[in-house]
């Protein structure tokens, strides 16, 4: 810590983002990027005659891509929030529901960066240990009077919770805002999204990372009531508005275009992974019941740093928790057939000692 930084945040221990190594070439599995490039709409419309405009700012409403999200996830456009990737939404979110004493509450096994944002607000936060078997115990978030924050499916799990359970933490906690973090959710997980005109406390987030294969472009939006949308709105033109660039919404514009492309891509990469859960469990792992694409498997013999060590050292990068009640697991990011196939392989390799 410097003697300029505030003393606000001394404790503050930013987040860890997975590594993005440029020593070597890996597989990478580590850090839940779609294994395919974006369409080929996108390609060709993020072209010079863009570049030659970045003289420009860009459109601060983003009206056009929210019109076209609009029409994808049958809302209006001012149920949509624009966002730089999403967990910009999560940070706007703690800024704006939370605060000394409206606090928050998230699974104690979920994505790292909830305790972060929480800490950075000073937001007080409880975290729910996950039941036994991994999955979220629901009860636990009714009346809580505080803002939820749950991932559906959950990470590093991959395991998702049902609208009946969403349900009722949205009837009993009225008040405050549920944030559904829907960044997996294309990969055969059930939606949140059509409760919207339900629950005006429901937010739910969603990125282009994952599924749209646009990690790099930094995209994310939120679904919700005008009222949450226009609150988050508030922050961003309290920040900054022009948090999106003008190549970026140009190619978040074209995916929703191709979105044919992005669920076959998605098909592909649920099938992928459906093979790898049966060839690991044939090695003895144990392996949960993924929704996501990635998987969060325990391997038999061996501890989840070693077996992380070993595979970085044969070229192949996953992502290991130093952390209590995880720290025998690897999350395993669903590659093309052709890396998993890789993958599973220096598995073999290793298991059998060599
Ligand atoms: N939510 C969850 C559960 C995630 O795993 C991630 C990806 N690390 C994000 C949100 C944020 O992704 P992005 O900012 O790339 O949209």
């Amino acid at each position: 810590m410097s003697r300029f930084l505030s003393s606000r945040f001394a404790s503050l221990e930013a987040y860890t983002p997975g590594e993005q190594p440029r020593d070597q070439q890996y597989i990478k599995l580590n850090t839940n990027e779609s294994p395919y490039p974006p369409s080929q709409e996108v390609i060709e419309r993020v072209n010079a005659d863009e570049v030659k405009r970045l003289n420009l700012y860009p459109d601060p409403e983003g009206k056009f891509l929210k019109e076209k999200l609009a029409k994808l996830y049958g809302v209006e456009k001012e149920n949509i929030f624009l966002s730089n990737g999403s967990d910009d939404i999560l940070n706007f979110s703690f800024m704006a529901f939370c605060d000394e004493k409206r606090g928050a509450v998230f699974p104690e096994i979920s994505y790292g960066f909830y305790p972060v944002y929480a800490d950075l607000y000073h937001v007080p936060h409880v975290k729910f240990p996950l039941k036994e078997d991994f999955s979220i115990n629901y009860k636990d978030y009714c009346n809580v009077d505080k803002m939820v924050v749950i991932a559906n499916p959950n990470a590093p799990t991959g395991m998702e919770i049902g609208l009946f359970e969403i349900e009722e933490i949205l009837k009993s906690n009225p008040n405050h805002v549920v944030l559904i973090d829907e960044a997996y959710v294309d990969f055969g997980g059930t939606s949140a999204v059509g409760l919207v005109r339900k629950y005006p406390n429901l937010m739910v987030s969603m990125t282009y990372s994952k599924s749209r294969s646009m990690a790099g472009a930094r995209l994310g939006f939120a679904i919700a009531s005008k009222e949450i949308i226009e609150d988050l709105e508030k922050i961003k033109f309290s920040t900054n508005p022009y948090n999106i660039n003008r190549l970026t919404l140009v190619a978040g514009e074209a995916a929703v275009d191709s979105d044919i492309y992005y669920k076959e891509n998605a098909k592909k990469i649920i099938a992928t992974r459906e093979t790898t859960v049966r060839a690991l469990k044939n090695l003895g792992f144990l392996v949960l019941d993924s929704k996501a694409n990635f998987i969060f498997a325990k391997p038999p013999n061996i501890s989840g740093a070693d077996f992380y060590s070993k595979l970085k050292k044969k070229g192949v990068l996953v992502r290991h928790f130093e952390k209590e009640k995880i720290g025998d697991f690897v999350r395993i990011t669903i590659g093309t057939d052709k890396q998993m196939d890789v993958f599973l392989q220096k598995t073999s390799e290793i298991l059998k000692g060599r």
